[in-house]
């Protein structure tokens, strides 16, 4: 059956009219769901017994179990959930001065095969449903609730290359941001692309307040295709040309996410290279400390490492922030609950049959 996190506003307005009735239900509805943050029919009280009856017939609510929850010290929270279909995803709340993020998953795995990452380790299983990731947001946000406290911001950087699932992405981010919805205000909701250049093209032309992130991690192609295999697709040329038209008819400034991988895109030829590149442009970089995954054994850059990057790029006027670093103690890198958990299952399927042999 269907979760009614899949429908958007718009949609269950549309499925309120099928139905017969009148379209002011749906603010009853999504004022229960989003608002009250009910998870049940029967507590919708100011429903018709028979409105009641057809919305169970018709939807369940959080298609997610959750599996595992970490927390570390500084308050960051991993949340391992599994779906009807037996697939594990993560989401991962974090604190800042500013209020609580969550990082949310777009996909079950990951096709765009980046050599740094952990996702990529499993290849995309399928796209998750809208309801798929309102439900990620709506668990983290019932933990919350606990507290008192409200999520605050919103971004798409877990598992998955967001504009790989776009309508439903793009789903989940209107309910998150409407009014009825959670209300998240759009400039606290970010989408970020390992750059995608028709989507990006796509997004730019539906004039959404939300912002755009872009895993840029290499500032030439030769370098950016090793390690990025989509930008074999969608060259350098063609992304900036793409991101300048978006930042052109958008109005917005973007931002821009670099890794720095010791003796691989770190040293300060990269940086100059990077600041030629985006010389000009409405963007800003954001130096990311990276998480490192077993399997690939690329190796992180120490804080003063970073510093001479980041110094370079302020002297070329280039606008760059360095990353903080969160959870360092939970299997900090994206993705790795989930792969650890799919290896112990692994495990525990190689044990039973041992034993039934
Ligand atoms: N596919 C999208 C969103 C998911 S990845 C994208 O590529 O942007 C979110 C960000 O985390 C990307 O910038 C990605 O390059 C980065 N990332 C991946 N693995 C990482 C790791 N081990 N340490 C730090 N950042 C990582």
């Amino acid at each position: 059956m269907e979760s009614i996190y899949n429908l958007t506003y718009p949609k269950m307005e549309q499925w309120a009219l099928d139905h017969g009735w009148k379209k002011f239900r749906v603010q009853q509805i999504f004022k229960w769901l989003y608002k009250d943050r009910v998870y049940d029919f029967d507590a919708m009280t100011n429903l018709s017994k028979e409105t009641r009856e057809a919305l169970k017939k018709d939807f369940t609510f959080n298609p997610l179990t959750l599996v595992r929850k970490q927390v570390s010290k500084d308050g960051t929270t991993k949340f391992l959930f599994k779906t009807h279909d037996g697939a594990l995803l993560e989401s991962v709340m974090m604190v800042f001065d500013y209020g609580h993020s969550v990082c949310v998953s777009s996909q079950v795995g990951c096709n765009m095969g980046c050599a740094f990452c952990a996702s990529g380790l499993t290849k995309k299983q399928r796209n998750l449903t809208t309801a798929e990731m309102v439900g990620q947001v709506m668990a983290v946000q019932q933990e919350l609730d606990k507290t008192g406290q409200r999520l605050s911001h919103v971004v798409v950087m877990g598992t998955g290359e967001p504009f790989d699932n776009y309508d439903n992405v793009i789903d989940f981010v209107n309910t998150v941001n409407h009014d009825r919805g959670l209300a998240i205000g759009a400039r606290h909701i970010t989408i970020s692309t390992c750059g995608i250049v028709p989507k990006i093209l796509e997004f730019s032309k539906g004039h959404y307040q939300y912002n755009l992130a872009v895993s840029l991690h290499a500032p030439n192609d030769e370098l950016r295709s090793k390690l990025m295999p989509v930008n074999k697709a969608y060259p350098l040329a063609e992304l900036m040309d793409a991101l300048k038209v978006y930042t052109t008819e958008n109005n917005r400034r973007l931002t821009f996410e670099y890794i720095l991988l010791k003796g691989v895109n770190d040293t300060p030829k990269h940086a100059r290279e990077l600041a030629k590149l985006l010389r000009g442009m409405n963007a800003y970089v954001n130096l990311i400390p990276y998480n490192a995954v077993d399997e690939h054994g690329f190796k992180s850059v120490s804080r003063a490492e970073a510093m001479v990057f980041y110094d370079i790029l302020k002297k070329e006027n280039i606008s760059v922030t360095i990353r903080k670093e969160h959870g360092n103690d939970i299997d900090a890198a994206c993705g790795q609950l989930r792969i650890k958990e799919m290896r112990k299952e692994k495990e525990c399927k190689r044990t039973e049959n041992q034993t039934s042999d």
